[in-house]
């Protein structure tokens, strides 16, 4: 790749910014990889582009068609993952990583687009339920049907998942027929370009439905009203600037935030050493800590364990957390790349820092860290850093999230201490229980279910065929209330019709059958 400005794709033509760009570094070897600017781009005419071309491209096409589209452009992404693997390297992420972000991304296409195509009508307009009757001589009910809004959906991503951030956003609103404009985070709006690129080679997907811009996108919202959607992936200190644009708070754009969480796991009292749960808690641990290099917004940062089994968990953390090895995607033996940048790094530090301040520091280093593959100094790398926080009082684990290879492991007394320490997150994407004991089980599932979108159980049972405490299924909600943003993506068709305006259409049953069509479909 060039160190040229990086291009966006925007009505139609590939185009590049002005200036001198953004500098975004190689996370492995510092290397400049690509520039990122977005001066001189006509977002306007963007803008229109989507919402003529693009939608009206959409609009001639059935659900079933529109998730055939979608198909096929996954399938392009497959078939070409490998120059997104080799990508995702520059950006810090073993294979195992990058899988998660580009099979993730387009397993993710692959499952909507099933869903649209079996789940949805042979048509343009869902009709939600039977009619309900409203009068009692029966010559006057109402109906609801879904529609497609006269818009298009804005996408602000987060520098994690360039690819499977992308897709998911994509593919509902693809089906519900708005075409998508993609802004991705910076420092790996390189691999998003890629992907977009590949998609857009293969032809798959209308003209106008997918446009991407790499770099700043002053003045976009001034352009959004009440018929487009914003989805945004990332910290909530921007979700809450986004979040209070007069497009959102005065046009009432739909603005759907899956932001920043201090996501839990919990261990049962009944999973002592020895136990398949307690391996099971531990393994799920580290493998939350390394994957992504813990970049991941559903990492496990606060591990709650009966207080009497604190020492036994945290040795058999710190032991898992030394097979580790930190280095150079591809190197041999290397089991954990680098983070994002050495910025994002001096973030993680920093934050670390405050967490230091909460609990002892039992595993790692902030300062250094052995590297294989690669030079330590030049690189974004960073130990994993086990943080033990025997006074559950101070609020800096509950409240500050160290984005990096760090979680703390905090004891918990009882249920109810468990499930008021769970709050104290203030809301959360992911938690987990990890307990073969189906009372406690049920207790914590119920109580903690309120302050999340989505709660895993891992026991022996399901261990084997278990999808893990960090991974979103396209078929299930992510997102989470307060901190975590109080939104809702995925979760199978419910995004679809996120992305649809719902309607109440009232009159008598000969007219209601005339709009719909009769039953709801399908
Ligand atoms: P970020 O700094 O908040 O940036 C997120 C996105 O917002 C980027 O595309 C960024 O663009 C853009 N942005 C920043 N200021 C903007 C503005 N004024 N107008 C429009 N766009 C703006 O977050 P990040 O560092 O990329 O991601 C890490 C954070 O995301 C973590 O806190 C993590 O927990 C969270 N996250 C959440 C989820 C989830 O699903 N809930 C998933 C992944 C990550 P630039 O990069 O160009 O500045």
């Amino acid at each position: 790749m060039s160190t040229d400005i990086l291009p966006s794709y925007l009505a139609g033509t590939w185009q590049t910014g002005t200036g001198e760009g953004r500098e975004v570094a190689d996370a492995v070897t510092g290397e400049t990889v690509t520039r990122v600017s977005s001066d001189g781009l006509d977002l306007g005419a963007a803008v229109d582009h989507a919402r003529t071309t693009g939608w009206n491209a959409l609009a001639e096409l059935t659900f079933p068609e529109r998730a055939g589209a979608l198909k096929a452009a996954a399938l392009a992404l497959q078939e070409r993952r490998q120059e997104l693997y080799d990508l995702s390297a520059r950006a810090g992420c073993t294979r195992a990583d990058a899988k998660v972000d580009v099979d993730g991304g387009f397993g993710t296409a692959l499952v909507y687009a099933s869903l649209g195509r079996k789940g949805l009508p042979d048509g343009t307009v869902v009709v939600e339920d039977d009619p309900v009757p409203l009068g009692k001589q029966g010559t006057f009910a109402g109906q609801h049907i879904l529609t497609t809004p006269r818009g298009i959906a804005v996408q602000v991503n987060a520098f994690n998942f360039p690819v499977w951030g992308m897709l998911e956003k994509l593919a509902p609103a693809l089906l519900a027929g708005v075409p998508t404009l993609v802004k991705p985070a910076t420092p790996t709006a390189y691999v998003a370009e890629h992907a977009v690129r590949i998609m857009v080679e293969s032809g798959a997907l209308p003209e106008g439905s997918l446009q991407l811009v790499c770099g700043g996108v002053d003045g976009l919202f001034d352009l959004l009203g009440g018929q487009d959607h914003v989805g945004f992936t990332g910290s909530a200190s921007t979700a809450a600037r986004l979040r209070s644009d007069p497009a959102v708070t005065e046009r009432s754009t739909h603005f759907n935030a899956e932001a920043d969480s201090l996501n839990f796991s919990a261990l049962g009292p009944d999973a002592t050493p020895g136990q398949p749960e307690f391996d099971l808690f531990v393994q799920a641990l580290v493998t939350e800590m390394s994957v992504k290099a813990g970049q991941k917004c559903t990492a496990i940062r606060r591990a709650f364990v009966p207080r009497g089994q604190l020492d036994a968990v945290t040795e058999a953390v710190e032991a898992a957390l030394d097979a580790l090895v930190v280095g150079a995607p591809g190197a041999e033996g290397v089991t954990m790349g680098a983070l994002v940048g050495r910025s994002q790094r001096d973030d993680v530090r920093t934050a670390a820092g405050r967490l230091g301040q909460a609990g002892r520091l039992v595993f790692g280093d902030p300062d250094t860290v052995a590297v294989t593959g690669a030079d330590a100094d030049r690189g974004a790398f960073l130990s994993p850093l086990l943080f033990r926080a025997d006074d559950t009082t101070r609020s800096e684990p509950h409240e500050v999230e160290a984005f990096g290879p760090v979680s703390t492991v905090m004891p918990y007394d009882d249920v109810p201490d468990l499930l008021s320490l769970v709050a104290r997150g203030r809301g959360s994407l992911a938690g987990s229980v990890v307990s073969h004991d189906g009372g406690f089980v049920r207790d914590v599932v119920l109580g903690a279910a309120a302050h999340h979108g989505r709660v895993l159980v891992l026991d022996r049972d399901a261990a084997a065929e278990s999808t893990g405490h960090g991974t979103p299924m396209p078929q299930l909600v992510h997102g989470g209330p307060g901190r975590a943003g109080g939104g809702q993506e995925e979760g199978g068709l419910r995004a679809v019709y996120a992305h649809l305006q719902r309607t109440a259409v009232q009159g008598s049953p000969a007219v209601l059958a005339a709009v719909t069509g009769g039953a709801p479909q399908p």
